[in-house]
């Protein structure tokens, strides 16, 4: 569309950009097929299929009318339904910019839980529907994130690089809306980016209250203001009173913002469904507040889109202030701290998080998936793993049934998308494989029941790693062989008590067989032959060792206190301090009872985190200790059985592993408890500590503190916790202790030296959000059982980055594994079969890239994502630039050309064009990156340089080799 279609603005005047919406939540109370068709009315009254039906009849009858739309997961849905008159109705409508598409993504994605790849990708399956039914016209110029619950800096860098003009939101701290009201800073250039400079910059906005219409304008069939009477010959005539409201409104609302133009969202949850309603009034107020304007009055009212009133404050040619920071955590009131939500539904967040990588790489490699049938299995993934970065899933804030849903799309579309896998393994001469997708509950149908069978671990990493293997089994000894025939070495590790008694459990297998897969190379796998024998190898056995002596695996040794058995001191090549490290819970508040409850006791819920106090400490138990030839363990249980955990030392690591397991939790008592891993140490710390935004930019964080606004502080706990989504982080002169996770959690540093990550919550009142239960996640008739892992390092501070930034890759895309059955076989045949027993992918890339992306992206076409992944000053070495040949990437493909595209891979680079602003700085830190679309057209098209924390997009034609 362009800007041309923007309805003109009148000079001197005050012009109030109606924007018609409708916030369209892709899951929460009902599922997304429920909000699409209007099922389960009683639940909410909501059908989203009725809003665009309407909406189209309404925009047909006027051509001022705009009207804008969010989600394209339900876009998409309403318009593959429709006629071709229809269909060629909305694209008139799109091109003649009355139907505006804004955000674009799948769904409008949470911020705080979201990692940055499932961001893009989400973003990237919106943007690019979009892009191939209505071309430029329908690309989103607005980013629009008004629901989410806190916005991060990661997020905003990749809307810029997305190429985004500016981006609009409604919830921000209470005290932080005050200050900026009152200094007229609600909207700004949010320099996101530490490294890449203006690209990493992007016009925000704060909506002025949320994204509802004023008070007493709300003209939708799920409201109850009343509508514009203006047949003076009849009751209620109402004009005057109507007029004079809105324009009071209006002039108050502009004095928190500069320019001569204000936006009004005038729309709300699912409005529009009897979209007459709506338009029907909103003509008559336009109509009669703009007749005042012939006596004087300088209020104009115009049916306007956020990018037109995003084109109006950049013609304004204004100075912004700018801002460096973030938006987490989020407040509401000073008891209302929506930091629960980080953690809320922790086996959903995990297994997000690992649905993530089940299949994207095989499956382009070897073009399994036919591009031009729709949906192909691999998208059947990629639309689950969308919907469910959704601010209402990820998050975990949503009902019970509608997470069930949520769950239930991963678990088809990895299994759709396995399938895809498993046709990549035959191409590759595999036989058909099996996944065990229960591994997290040790258990496996093919390495339980069977005496022989073959493990193929496939590393989705672009450069070789090893990999500790662990596979449940009922033998008492085992064999295992790699692909030359030599025997590698193994261990059985009894499957700790408490896994065994998970409820729901069926398994056998009571010992994991455990292995180094080493040098497993990129984007490939190796296979290893395994036969289990029922005869015991007292060598493969784990011993009881006493625990008085240091446990060491070369680069980590852990001291522990003699008496308690528990953690006392970490040290390794380049750092030694104390450390220990315990589970203790939170006492949140609310009760099952139903209390009365006030503000300042605020039940502690899905959204919010609200403890009575500090933690309690869950005293330890038992210690034992096993030692082994490849791994040596702690065993800790403790006071309260539904607390246990198992540290590992792995040879020649340079972590310890906490596999940490928290539930059923109980709540019979009337409590809620919220479960942390408390670390305290020595170091001194003070009041910073570190936290990832969205797995990417590392961000410093003062506890008490903010950096726009004087923090009053009434939660000294929930207060100040932050979302971590990969590693938190703090250090001193000599030391920096480092905790990698599994999944997106709650984390927090609340004293010099300590801390903490929350790893799973269950409540027992509703927090009065929204959601209307508590958070009682239940499974086999107990609390719900989750059970996740944390990496610690320990280093000096120079050699921090190093370390979190590769092993936070290899916790993301960890290795996976696939078995299939050898029970009749040698391990002679199988070493002389057809079968390979190594494959490798690509080339492997410098060790500061990261291939993002590899996936189809039409047919003949792959999309290729390469990633930076340091900032600059992180490492002496690494976070210098890099070069890549994208030619010289893969082994059994040959690129043959390229163009570059922007992040979200709809577009070509060349066509974004994004507008400049005039801004004040204080930034310290400003990158040296040349300016988009400026690459040079003359050097080697196939040479990529990357720059700290660059991501380069790239669409390949290739030829199979
Ligand atoms: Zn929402």
């Amino acid at each position: 569309m362009g800007h041309k279609a923007c309805p003109a603005v009148k000079p001197g005047m005050l012009n109030v950009h109606l924007v018609p919406h409708t916030h369209d939540d892709v899951g929460w109370l009902k599922t997304v097929d429920q909000y699409f068709y209007g099922a389960k009315n009683d639940i909410q009254r909501a059908g989203v299929q009725y809003i665009l039906d309407s909406v189209v009849d309404e925009l047909v009858k006027d051509p001022a009318r705009r009207f804008i739309y969010v989600e394209t997961a339900f876009f998409w849905r309403w318009y593959r339904e429709q006629d071709e008159a229809t269909k060629a109705t909305v694209q008139t409508l799109v091109n003649e910019g009355r139907l505006e598409f804004i955000g674009g993504g799948w769904s409008m994605n949470d911020e705080a839980c979201a990692h940055y790849n499932a961001v893009i990708d989400q973003m990237s399956l919106g943007m690019r529907t979009l892009y191939d039914n209505f071309g430029t016209c329908g690309i989103p110029r607005v980013a629009w994130q008004i629901d989410p619950f806190g916005h991060t800096k990661e997020q905003v860098n990749l809307f810029a690089q997305m190429g985004f003009d500016g981006l609009f939101f409604a919830r921000i701290d209470y005290d932080d809306r005050k200050k900026r009201i009152e200094d007229r800073n609600m909207e700004f250039v949010w320099q996101a980016s530490h490294d890449q400079g203006s690209d990493g910059n992007l016009f925000t906005g704060v909506l002025y209250k949320h994204y509802s219409p004023p008070p007493g304008h709300c003209y939708d069939v799920n409201c109850n203001d009343q509508p514009i009477m203006d047949d003076s010959r009849l009751k209620d005539y109402n004009v005057n009173d109507k007029v004079a409201d809105f324009i009071e409104f209006s002039k108050n609302k502009s004095k928190a913002y500069r320019s001569s133009h204000i936006m009004m969202t005038m729309g709300d949850d699912f409005n529009y469904q009897a979209a007459h309603m709506w338009f029907k009034n909103l003509d008559k107020l336009i109509k009669y507040v703009n007749a005042r304007q012939a006596e004087g009055e300088t209020v104009n009212l115009l049916y306007s889109t956020p990018s037109c009133y995003l084109k109006a404050l950049h013609d304004s040619g204004l100075t912004w202030p700018s801002y460096q920071d973030d938006f987490v955590p989020y407040a509401s009131d000073p008891w209302a701290y929506w930091t629960g939500y980080f953690t809320s539904r922790a086996a959903q967040k995990g297994y997000i998080r690992k649905s993530n990588n089940v299949c994207k790489q095989l499956t382009a490699l070897f073009q399994t998936e036919d591009m031009t049938s729709h949906p192909n299995r691999v998208d059947i993934l990629r639309n689950a793993m969308a919907i469910n970065q959704h601010h209402d899933a990820v998050t975990g804030t949503e009902k019970q049934p509608v997470a069930d849903d949520y769950v239930m799309r991963l678990s088809e579309g990895t299994e759709s998308c396995q399938q895809a896998v498993n046709d990549a393994f035959s191409l590759a001469g595999l036989p058909k494989q099996s996944f065990c997708n229960q591994l997290n509950t040790s258990s496996c149908d093919v390495t339980e029941g069977h005496d022989q069978f073959v493990v193929t671990v496939y590393n989705p990493l672009p450069r070789a790693v090893g990999h500790w293997v662990r596979v449940p089994v009922t033998g008492l000894s085992a064999t295992v062989a790699d692909g030359d025939g030599t025997v590698v070495e193994s261990q059985l590790s009894p499957i700790p008590e408490e896994v065994l008694r998970l409820p729901g459990r069926t398994s056998t297998a009571t010992y994991e067989l455990v292995f180094r897969a080493d040098d497993l190379p990129p984007l490939g796998f190796r296979s290893y032959f395994v036969s289990v024998s029922a005869s015991i190898a007292v060598s493969q056995h784990m011993h009881k060792a006493p625990r008085q002596a240091p446990l060491s695996n070369g680069h980590v040794t852990l001291d522990l206190d003699p008496a308690s058995g528990r953690l006392a001191r970490i040290r390794t090549d380049s750092a030694d301090v104390a450390v220990n490290q315990t589970f203790m819970w939170y006492h949140g508040y609310g009760s099952d009872k139903n209390d009365p409850w006030e503000p300042q006791h605020r039940p502690t819920g899905a959204y919010v985190f609200n403890p009575v106090a500090d933690a309690i400490p869950i005293q330890p138990k038992d210690v034992v200790i096993l030692e082994g030839p490849l791994v040596k363990e702690i065993r800790h249980s403790f006071a309260e059985t539904w607390v246990s955990q198992v540290t590992r030392l792995y040879t020649g690591e340079p972590y310890a592993e906490i596999e940490w397991q928290v539930g059923p939790i109980p709540t019979e008592d009337g409590v809620a408890k919220e479960v942390i891993s408390r670390f305290t140490s020595d170091i001194s710390s003070n009041d910073l500590f570190y936290t990832d935004s969205n797995g990417r930019q590392m961000m410093e964080r003062q506890r008490d503190r903010r950096s726009s606004w004087p923090l009053n502080v009434t939660e000294p706990v929930s207060g100040n916790y932050y979302p971590v989504n990969s590693r938190i982080y703090i250090r001193d002169a000599a030391s920096q202790l480092t905790v990698l996770s599994d999944r997106s959690q709650g984390g927090a540093s609340l004293a010099s030296g300590q801390l903490e990550l929350m790893l799973h919550r269950r409540t027992v009142q509703d927090d009065g959000f929204g959601v209307g239960e508590p958070l009682n996640e239940t499974a086999y008739g107990a609390g719900l059982v989750v059970r996740g892992r944390h990496w610690v390092l320990l280093s000096d501070p120079a050699e921090g980055a190093r370390l979190h930034r590769d092993l936070a890759q290899r916790v993301f895309m960890a290795p996976q594994l696939s078995f299939s059955v050898a029970e009749d076989t040698t391990v002679e045949e199988w070493l002389s079969g057809p079968a390979p027993k190594q494959f490798t992918g690509l080339n492997a890339l410098p060790v500061n890239v990261h291939l993002l992306t590899l996936e189809t992206y039409k047919t003949g076409q792959l999309l290729i994502r390469l990633e930076h992944q340091y900032e600059a000053g992180e490492d002496p070495e690494l976070s210098q630039p890099v070069e890549v040949n994208l030619q010289d990437l893969f082994t059994t493909l040959d690129i043959t050309a390229v163009e570059e595209y922007g992040l979200s891979a709809d577009r070509p680079l060349m066509e974004i064009n994004r507008f400049d602003w005039n801004y004040n700085t204080t930034a310290s830190r400003q990158g040296g990156k040349q300016e988009a679309g400026q690459r040079d057209t003359t050097a080697d098209l196939f040479m990529v340089t990357l720059n700290p924390m660059e991501i380069h997009t790239f669409v390949a034609d290739f030829q199979t080799l």
